[in-house]
């Protein structure tokens, strides 16, 4: 027998994407008949894996990343200030490493277009201020020589205009709390101010960007409380696997799911996709081929039991292509082995690491992608035997203190999840080519940070609000026009990490 039901909109996916929506519809618009359906438990697939960290340093073209992140962050902050912080909310910033003078030119690029986009100004202590003055031309060629283009990319589509501050000193971040208000960048290449506030740091180290409208916060918390406030507000949560919707003359009717027992048919005129790494697959329910696809990531939290990480670090990101340091026995070893030769390469940029926990922890997360091919999302995910000593090794280019642990590493745990990405890196946000069709997805590797403001967005657009001025550049249309189609034939950095 079939259990019939009606819903004002249904939410497939109560990851935090599906989540974030649920409660801008019931906690802010007052819509009272939201179901949001999961077949597994709340934030389990891909929304409990991440490294909880945000930032509002994205590059262009134009500053729809930034403006979304920056609103995203406010609203972050509010959540804070609203329940004496539960979200575990910090401000210690991103911390960009590089031991190679040629670098420092796209740092001065990055901070220049940042600040040009809304993410505030770059604040340069040290040497080098002038010689890196004119450099916008020289970061765009740098950064699409080396491995920077992943994380930098002065966008050729907008002017660079900004006008660095030097002379000011250098404000290191609190171990906790959210509220200074410094954002923007500051760029060190005052070598015994490097020391002196990053004496963990390799000795090569030759400049540094401190991002600081960034930091990390407890993703649990963060979806637990919206979840507690919609369902408070009226959204249901069924425990069932979306099999189907209904579409009719063109306009979504109703979704079929199956649970633990019988099927169940709910009627709604609004559907929204925020099936994460299903994404596509749901988008095929709907009879579309939605432009996505997914990359498996996967992290790592070892043990630092020698306190190699200070417990007070920033997000540490090393910005060099890096090879693996071995003895001389292990690289003759190593070049024998058609199967671990691989080891030998110079692996890409950007190795990063974080402490994670209170006082008391010990543990540090890594995380090094350095394969990015498109994969189908098959569950549980393949975990590479060989990632926590490859990622050690490459962060040990960056924290030397870490070559103790090599031979010896302490047990990891090791999990991820896919980043299910559009080709330029940015989201799904917004009506589909059915009636009564939602995107809310393609959230990569920033769906956490992007949460609030995105369930904001999706909110806006479902109920006919007013809409920010950041909506059309995440809304599926975007690639109708033919100017934007242009654009993603140059596109530069995707900004991911
Ligand atoms: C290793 C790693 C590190 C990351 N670090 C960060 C970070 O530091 N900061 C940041 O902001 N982001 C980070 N991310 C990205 C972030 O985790 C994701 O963007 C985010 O979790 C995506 O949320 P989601 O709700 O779209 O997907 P999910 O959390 O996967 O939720 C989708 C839900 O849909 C459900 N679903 C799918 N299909 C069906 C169906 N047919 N029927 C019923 N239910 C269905 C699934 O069960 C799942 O629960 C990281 C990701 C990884 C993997």
């Amino acid at each position: 027998m079939m259990h019939n039901q009606t819903a004002d909109v249904v939410i497939c996916g109560a990851g935090i994407a599906g989540i974030a929506a649920a409660y801008h519809l019931t906690v802010v618009h007052g819509l009272r008949n939201v179901v949001l359906v999961d077949e597994h438990p709340p934030l389990s697939l891909t929304s409990d894996k991440s490294t909880e960290c945000y930032r509002n340093w994205w590059p262009g073209p134009g500053d729809a990343m930034v403006a979304l992140m920056n609103r995203s962050v406010d609203l972050m902050e509010q959540l804070a200030d609203a329940t004496d912080n539960r979200i575990g909310l910090n401000r210690r910033g991103y911390l960009f490493a590089t031991a190679d003078e040629a670098r420092i030119a796209d740092f001065r690029a990055a901070a220049a277009e940042a600040a040009a986009l809304g993410a505030g100004p770059l604040r340069w202590h040290g040497p080098g201020f002038a010689d890196h003055r004119e450099t916008g031309r020289q970061g765009d060629r740098e950064s699409h020589h080396s491995g920077l283009a992943t994380h930098f990319s002065s966008s050729p589509h907008l002017p660079i205009s900004s006008s660095p501050i030097s002379g000011l000193s250098y404000q290191p971040a609190e171990f906790q709390g959210y509220r200074s208000r410094l954002d923007g960048a500051d760029i060190i290449t005052d070598q015994g101010l490097i020391r002196q506030h990053f004496p963990y740091l390799s000795e090569r180290t030759v400049a540094v960007l401190h991002a600081r409208r960034a930091g990390w916060f407890s993703a649990q918390q963060l979806g637990m409380t919206m979840l507690e406030a919609a369902r408070a507000h009226g959204t249901r949560l069924i425990t069932a696997r979306l099999e189907g919707v209904e579409v009719q003359n063109g306009r979504v009717q109703a979704v079929q799911l199956r649970g633990e027992g019988a099927p169940q048919r709910i009627a709604t005129e609004h559907f929204v996709n925020a099936a994460g790494p299903g994404f596509g697959a749901v988008g095929r329910m709907l009879g579309l081929e939605l432009p996505v696809f997914n990359e498996l990531h996967i992290k790592v939290a070892f043990t630092d039991h020698l306190g190699v990480v200070p417990r007070h670090a920033p997000m540490l990101i090393w910005t060099d292509p890096t090879p693996l340091s071995w003895t001389d026995e292990e690289r003759a070893t190593l070049r024998e082995s058609p199967e671990m030769a691989w080891l030998l390469q110079t692996f890409p940029s950007g190795v990063h690491a974080r402490p994670e926990g209170g006082g008391n922890s010990n543990i540090l997360l890594i995380l090094w992608t350095y394969h990015t091919e498109p994969v189908e999302p098959t569950f549980p995910i393949r975990l590479d035997p060989d990632y926590p000593e490859v990622a050690l090794r490459g962060l040990a280019e960056m924290l030397p203190g870490l070559r103790a642990y090599f031979g010896r590493t302490p047990p990891p745990v090791v999990d991820g999840g896919y980043y299910t990405k559009t080709r330029e890196n940015r989201p799904l946000i917004g009506p589909l080519p059915v009636g009564g069709a939602y995107a809310m997805g393609a959230f990569s590797g920033f769906g956490l940070m992007a949460a609030c403001a995105s369930g904001e967005l999706l909110a806006a657009h479902l109920t006919g609000s007013p809409l920010p001025h950041y909506a059309p550049a995440f809304a599926l249309s975007r690639y109708d026009d033919p100017a934007y189609q242009l654009l993603l034939e140059n596109w530069g950095a995707s900004g991911q990490l």
